[in-house]
């Protein structure tokens, strides 16, 4: 059978592939500034030893997209494999056990490095499954896409989004799989189908500054600012309310499948208060204060103070129902004018606000009636030897973006890892699960195009 053929590729190559990881995580790719580059050469010159085709696409300093196929028809069905090259920074180096460079292998179970979950795991195990399946030679009637991306972890406008608008336009993907790491420890993998959407909104108040001696002569916007905290909560009467894709007793209905029961669930989330505040928070619209900043003399009434707030919410809400609303609050229950543009002169109060990020959330409505994600299911069952289950997203990802142009709905998200050590210190990958992506990779990717 080929799928023996292809699982016994795989085991026989371990360390082999244990090495291209390695040499993913040492290439240094810290978004910002980014330097994709130094991973892309890496994919290249790996794919180039079983002559697989691989445009490096360069751009800016030191970055670039990769695209690979196996083959040069695109004209019947594609699959479209989407990992990101890119990576948080290390953050305070001190922390970490490891150098977050060093890839060091642990108890020989264990890779230690930044990336080694969020995603260079992940984007390996394609890299891999489209060497796999080209060395082999096998017959197969579509092509396998890789697309190796930048700038992911900045909103993906340079990456993915570039891409699709540009290079990948023409190349339509019947189905796309994003390999950002999706195991929810304790519980098993699943496959998502949607996220939230995120929107950062900068806040800035102007008053009036004066000594502080006098506070009444001027008008504080620090003070200001803090009405705004005080009453944010109100904002929720002013929007739409939006249905969430699917509610928590369906998501815990799509969660229960990993178990025996539903009851077993039910026992499991009451002892897990993480799970329930996951669920809580993919079935609503949050909103916090991230960022504030006020003052510059501590005798002086400020003239400015900033902040940020963080909303996320069900796709179907757009940006102009939070402005909206969130004018409607400083207008109508605050009384300040509220402004696009943040020029006025000293004697002027009013509040601007600006969107600062913002990033749309997506859904594959359809995805119940999907055989072929029925099969990939049914792949990744039989190699983890565990049932995953169908979730939402609980970060936003680039399939959003792959999902939401009109580009590919039958987007879903599988990747080695668990998301609860990307972005930390001490990032890590378990050896195994890394190795079974592969196989659920290569094995759908065959079913998919034979
Ligand atoms: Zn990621």
């Amino acid at each position: 059978m080929i799928q023996d053929q292809i699982l016994n590729e795989i085991e026989k190559n371990q360390n082999e592939f244990i090495t291209l990881l390695q040499e993913l995580i040492q290439a240094e790719s810290y978004n910002p500034p980014g330097n994709e580059k130094n991973v892309a050469i890496v994919i290249e010159k790996y794919l180039k030893n079983v002559n697989i085709k691989t445009e490096v696409l360069s751009f800016g300093d030191n970055r670039a997209n990769l695209i690979a196929y196996l083959n040069d028809n695109f004209k019947g069905k594609n699959l479209l494999f989407n990992g990101h090259m890119d990576v948080v920074p290390p953050g305070n180096e001190e922390d970490w056990k490891y150098p977050p460079l060093s890839a060091i292998i642990k108890r020989k179970k264990y890779i230690y490095g930044r990336g080694a979950t969020d995603m260079k795991g992940g984007l390996a195990a394609m890299i891999i499954a489209l060497k796999i399946l080209k060395k082999l030679e096998l017959k197969l009637s579509g092509n396998l896409i890789l697309n190796a991306v930048a700038d992911e972890e900045m909103g993906g406008l340079y990456g993915t989004k570039w891409c699709i608008e540009n290079r990948l336009r023409t190349f339509k993907p019947t189905f796309a799989i994003v390999s950002e790491p999706t195991r929810l420890k304790p519980l098993p993998h699943i496959i998502s189908i949607g996220e939230r959407g995120s929107l950062l909104v900068k806040i800035v108040t102007k008053g009036i500054s004066t000594h502080s001696t006098w506070p009444f002569m001027g008008k504080n916007a620090i003070n200001m600012m803090s009405e705004i905290i005080q009453k944010l909560d109100k904002v929720d009467e002013y929007i739409p309310k939006i249905k969430p894709p699917l509610s928590i007793e369906e998501l815990k209905n799509l969660m229960s499948a990993a178990f025996p029961s539903l009851e077993i669930l039910e026992n499991i989330i009451s002892e897990q208060p993480i799970l329930n505040n996951i669920l809580k928070a993919l079935t609503q619209f949050t909103k916090c204060f991230t960022i504030i900043k006020g003052g510059i003399k501590d005798n002086t009434v400020p003239d400015r103070c900033e902040s940020i707030i963080h909303f996320r919410f069900s796709p179907g809400l757009k940006i102009d129902h939070i402005f909206d609303a969130l004018k409607k609050l400083i207008e109508e229950d605050l009384g300040y004018n509220v402004k696009s543009e943040l020029v006025g002169d000293t004697e002027e109060i009013f509040v601007y606000i600006e969107n600062f990020k913002y990033l749309e959330g997506s859904y594959w409505k359809d995805w119940e009636k999907s055989t072929i994600l029925k099969t990939f299911c049914g792949i990744v069952e039989n190699v983890y030897n565990r049932k995953p289950f169908y979730f939402l997203h609980p970060a936003w990802s680039d399939a959003a973006t792959i999902r939401n142009e009109e580009y590919c709905p039958e987007t879903i998200i599988f990747g080695p890892g668990s998301g609860a050590t990307a972005h930390l210190a001490n990032e890590y990958i378990e050896i195994q699960d890394f190795i079974n992506a592969i196989k659920v990779y290569t094995l759908f990717a065959y079913e998919f195009l034979k």
